[in-house]
């Protein structure tokens, strides 16, 4: 048995990190899944009957050492890991997986909780352990547990046609944007293009034995191109390539693919009884419906859409006076834009940089965290650490009780991924009548200090490490019962309401006098510079959230109707984008044979969420500044109704509870300058 099987032992029951060797993990991982195995099988073969306690409550507090050692073991393989860990991780996932389905798929399993559920009436259950039965119930329901034979057989052949359809679907787009190259021998055309860029163009060429310059359609090189470069044809030629992707009727065409799988997401949600997918997807979603999902998205466009033509009129002019354009086109956005953004504001990250120095905003956050919720963090180094960037702390509360150990892991290295990622090492729950504390995690990628500089944060990276934070909170201070709806088990339009409201904090003058101070003067960040800030964050925010509902209300029209009528994708697809456009549609381009996110990747019925979680996180702040961004009352309230209560109860239902009514789109209107 290896040490990742037995009770740990160490201080706060933290992960032994350097006890632990990588040939370990595989016999953990055989024997965890054993013994959880072994515990689903005393659930069903209990003579017993089925109750709230034997079945539903055995079920949520099972697997716990499964959970603590599949956390070690994939936050490890995202922040620290090596060929071997990768090695084992592709080892273990299909074994995890089919652990999964062991459960999904048992119907003994299945019998119990159904029987459990069926008498939910007569429970006399807790709010949370309503949810708890609900959203086990739905687990297997949605996954087919209810249907007769037959059409159980015809849902498990709609689901592995699916799964191969949207394969190939990102395949094709995989293979497109390899196809494509742009080859430039002439330097005068990468006119306007950062010197970086330029380089990384002819790394490119000189890796495919070629002279000159390679452009690409991946967006690190796709993107500076577009953004900068001053000849428009050239422009135009990449843009086009980059909307053609799915749509050349070749044999990489997702035409096709688009409508089969609308149609099978369509098939698959009425065997299953919903209307449609949007339906199926939104019962487990705050926004609940596809109408109040459509009537959102439309009431944000109505109100934008004045700001947006106001903009796009200025740059048109701006691009008139400057280049004598008569037709802005897509091409033009980036580039225009960028140009003016530049004569506006003239604002760059090294004026900024000297008053974030990263310990300066750590403590910040701390600081924040302490007026808001009375919380200590206090450094600890009796704890293990992976790496010795790490650093840990022990978190308490007003009364000096244990409230979470954290874990802040900041700067990259090699077998660290890219990006900013809150994370666990374990739950909190209460069981057998103790309150087990959580154990948080952020990892961020920020620049290391040298010998003569230390780390200088940009303003964007101190909103990440804010944001990240605001995550890391909603973990901490989870205070439910049940492991499976603590902290950040939340519906997913809901999880960024946390970490997006902290960020608001980066832009007050009342919170950045407390720790943005020059790292070599001591003098606090000047106002005017913090305004400039504000000001070029929402630059063209009207455009910007024009496109964002664009491609909201294309998702919905690809998922929120009976699309077996549909016939032609592109002439669909500009009827669904309707009155969000500004520019002139580019025929030989189509946005949904390539659009990833929904028919690859799991947003289908889920774009409005970015959207709807800025609303969230404005509406929520909105309360703050009412009454004081350090007001103890709001503060408590979120912490008592949002914060600690991760997904014990319908988030529209937390959220009136903290707010005192539903959210409302004014306060994001108003922050991003677009109220007239
Ligand atoms: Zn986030």
């Amino acid at each position: 048995m290896t040490i990742l099987n037995k009770a740990f032992n160490t201080p706060y029951n933290t992960a032994p990190f350097s006890e632990i060797k990588t040939e370990d993990y595989l016999p953990a991982f055989k024997e965890g899944i054993k013994k959880s195995k072994a515990e689903i099988d005393a659930i069903t073969t209990n003579t017993e009957a089925p109750t709230f306690k034997n079945t539903i409550e055995a079920l949520d507090y099972s697997g716990e050492e499964l959970d603590r050692l599949s956390s070690i073991f994939f936050n490890l393989n995202s922040a620290e890991t090596n060929d071997e860990i990768q090695k084992i991780a592709q080892e273990v996932s299909p074994l995890l997986s089919e652990f999964g389905n062991d459960i999904t798929l048992n119907e003994a399993l299945f019998k119990r909780v159904k029987a459990v559920y069926d008498s939910k009436s007569t429970l006399d259950l807790t709010t949370e352990q309503a949810t708890l039965l609900d959203k086990r119930y739905k687990g297997f329901s949605r996954n087919g547990a209810n249907l007769a034979e037959d059409k159980k057989t015809k849902l498990r052949a709609i689901d592995k046609e699916l799964s191969q359809l949207k394969l190939k679907f990102g395949e094709h787009i995989l293979a497109e944007t390899n196809a494509y190259e742009l080859h430039l021998t002439n330097e005068n055309d990468l006119s306007g293009l950062p010197e970086g860029a330029k380089e990384a163009a002819k790394q490119l060429a000189e890796s495919k034995d070629k002279d000159g310059w390679l452009i690409t359609l991946d967006y690190p090189s796709y993107i500076p191109f577009m953004t900068y470069t001053d000849n428009r044809k050239l422009r135009e030629e990449l843009s086009k390539a980059f909307g053609r992707k799915g749509f050349q009727n070749n044999e990489l065409d997702n035409q096709d693919i688009v409508l089969k799988i609308a149609k099978l997401r369509f098939e698959r949600a009425q065997l299953l009884g919903y209307k449609t997918h949007a339906h199926f997807v939104l019962e487990e979603r705050m926004a609940q419906t596809p109408e109040k999902v459509t009537s959102f998205l439309n009431e944000l466009l109505e109100k934008a859409k004045p700001a947006a033509k106001d903009e796009f009129k200025a740059l048109e002019d701006f691009a008139k006076d400057l280049d004598d354009i008569d037709q802005l086109q897509k091409w033009d956005s980036g580039y225009y834009s960028e140009k003016l953004k530049q004569k506006l504001f003239n604002l760059d990250d090294e004026q900024l940089k000297p008053y974030f120095k990263l310990e300066n905003v750590i403590n910040g956050a701390f600081t924040v965290a302490e007026k808001l919720f009375g919380l200590q963090f206090e450094e600890i180094d009796t704890i293990d650490k992976y790496h010795e960037d790490v650093l840990t702390y022990k978190v308490t509360d007003a009364d000096g009780e244990l409230v979470s150990i954290f874990y802040a892991d900041f700067f990259p290295r090699a077998g660290k991924r890219n990006g900013a990622w809150m994370t666990s090492y374990k739950p909190q729950m209460i069981k057998d009548g103790k309150n087990e504390r959580p154990h948080i995690s952020n990892v961020c990628n920020f620049t290391k200090p040298t010998k003569s500089k230390p780390s200088l944060l940009t303003f964007n990276e101190v909103t990440t490490l804010f944001h990240e934070f605001g995550h890391g909170l909603h973990g901490m201070l989870a205070n439910t019962t049940y492991p499976s709806l603590s902290g950040t088990s939340v519906y997913w339009d809901f999880v960024e309401l946390p970490s997006q409201v902290l960020e608001n904090w980066c832009y007050e003058k009342e919170a950045l006098e407390l720790f943005a101070t020059h790292y070599e003067t001591g003098e606090v960040i000047p106002m005017e510079l913090i305004e400039k800030i504000k000001a070029s964050a929402t630059f063209h925010e009207g455009m910007q959230t024009l496109r964002q509902l664009s491609f909201g209300l294309l998702d919905m029209s690809w998922h929120g109707v009976d699309p077996s009528e549909i016939k032609d994708v592109k002439a669909y697809e500009v009827k669904a984008f309707g009155d969000t456009s500004l520019y002139p549609d580019v025929a030989e381009n189509c946005m949904s044979t390539a659009f990833s996110h929904i028919f690859q990747g799991g947003y289908s019925s889920g774009y409005y969420s970015y959207k709807w979680a800025e609303v969230l996180d404005a509406d929520a702040f909105e309360y703050f500044k009412e009454e004081g961004i350090f007001n103890k009352t709001v503060a408590d309230k979120f912490k008592t109704f949002v914060l600690s209560q991760g997904g014990t109860e319908n988030p529209m239902t937390l959220y009136k509870k903290f707010r005192g009514q539903e959210p409302k789109p004014e306060a994001l209107l108003r922050r991003a300058g677009l109220l007239k």
